[in-house]
């Protein structure tokens, strides 16, 4: 039997920082991933028409760690780029963000500065002292119109939940703003990898075993290791044992057109019309040339690969109970979105596999 110092399971973000890290102070390690590809979530590649695309959804990478930015900018360097996304209602496109231009576009206004915004926002709000859910939470900072438009049937669409059901962190998330500021997130340093995720993880693998296609529960009676990070789903660990965790699925469908570019940005969402939630162009964001472009439609669904952990108070609890069975365990150490049931972007999925390294490198 092949002994390992650590067997690592996913290589998304997670298991490939620790992989790379740990091999790099003389760990023997092994990695498995059950798809055909490294990368997890954040994989990309170049279609049949040579458009590099983002197989499981757009994937903006920003930070304000700078301890990550300098870590992955040993395996990439960036195209700078501030992501800009639209809603479109009834063939309109506004800013989203809401901003002063969404608020001037959507009720025929011309507020001219901070001020008038915010006094304009604070005659629409309304008296919610501590929101409990996500409809409170933006009736609370914009009011019924804009909640109405922008935000109710985008969330139904998207969780297939009423907001009144969900956690209020959802639509917090998203802020409202009184500038005019366009960009989608305000993070100082926004960028893409110049040669794409997938280069990222070849420079970051290229000197560890890896077995693609090798699913943990298939083999882990046939692999010998010391510890184990495991990146995968903490339910399936543990055999379902208490009930399964629920997430958020999503379908999407590609399209290659025969043009330059389909839309003007990199994102358009769509609130209230059609069955999916948003169409990306991700050649705005990833400055690609090339003659055609594919589109991708992004329709949500229950069922299928796991996506987004559903952000619900009784899923939490559910959660706990694994918690605490798997902080039991010894050698044993659980890390990344799936692991921890918990939607984390790119950089803290970074931050929080260099944070696990500094602990374990010290240890046997
Ligand atoms: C639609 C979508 C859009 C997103 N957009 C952004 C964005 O714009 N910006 C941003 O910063 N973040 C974004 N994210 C979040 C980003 O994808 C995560 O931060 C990142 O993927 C977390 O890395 P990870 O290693 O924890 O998980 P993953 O990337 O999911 O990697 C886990 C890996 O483990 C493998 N695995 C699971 N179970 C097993 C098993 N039993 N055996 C072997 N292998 C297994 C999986 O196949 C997978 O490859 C987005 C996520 C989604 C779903």
């Amino acid at each position: 039997m092949e002994r390992v110092d650590y067997l690592i399971v996913g290589a998304g973000f997670a298991g490939s920082v620790l992989a790379e890290r740990l091999h790099s102070i003389g760990k023997k390690v092994l990695v498995i991933e059950k798809r055909d590809h490294i990368g997890g979530n954040s994989f990309d590649y170049h279609d049949e028409a040579e458009v590099l695309v983002h197989k499981y959804g757009p994937h903006y990478f920003r930070t304000e760690y700078e301890e990550v930015k300098s870590y992955l900018s040993r395996f990439t360097e960036w195209i700078p780029h501030e992501y800009i996304i639209k809603a479109s209602i009834k063939e309109r496109l506004y800013s989203f963000p809401i901003n002063r231009n969404t608020l001037n576009q959507f009720f025929g206004l011309s507020l001219k500065n901070e001020e008038e915004a915010k006094e304009f926002l604070d005659s629409k709000k309304e008296k919610i002292a501590d929101p409990k859910n996500a409809e409170e939470q933006v009736l609370a900072l914009a009011g019924k119109e804009i909640y109405e438009a922008f935000f109710k049937n985008y969330t139904i669409k998207q969780w297939g939940i009423h907001p009144t059901d969900l956690d209020a962190s959802i639509t917090a998330r998203i802020p409202i703003r009184t500038n005019t500021d366009e960009r989608y997130f305000g993070t100082s340093f926004q960028a893409m990898p110049k040669e794409g995720y997938h280069k990222i993880f070849e420079n970051m693998l290229k000197d560890i075993p890896l077995k693609l296609n090798t699913d943990f529960n298939q083999v882990k009676e046939k692999i010998g290791y010391k510890k184990l990070i495991y990146t995968g789903p903490i339910d399936a660990f543990f055999n379902y044992r208490f009930g399964k965790l629920p997430y958020r699925s999503l379908h999407f469908i590609f399209k290659t057109l025969d043009k330059e570019y389909f839309q003007d940005y990199s994102q358009v969402n769509y609130p209230n019309e059609h069955d999916y939630t948003r169409i990306v162009e991700i050649k705005h964001a990833t400055h690609q040339k090339c003659p055609k472009t594919t589109i991708v439609e992004e329709y949500p669904k229950d069922e299928g690969e796991p996506f987004y952990p559903i952000p619900r108070k009784q899923n939490k609890e559910l959660y706990k109970q694994y918690q605490k069975v798997a902080e039991k365990l010894k050698n044993t150490y659980f890390i990344g979105r799936l692991a921890q049931y918990k939607y984390i972007n790119m950089d803290q999925t970074v931050k929080s596999a260099l944070d696990l390294f500094e602990k374990l490198k010290d240890e046997d």
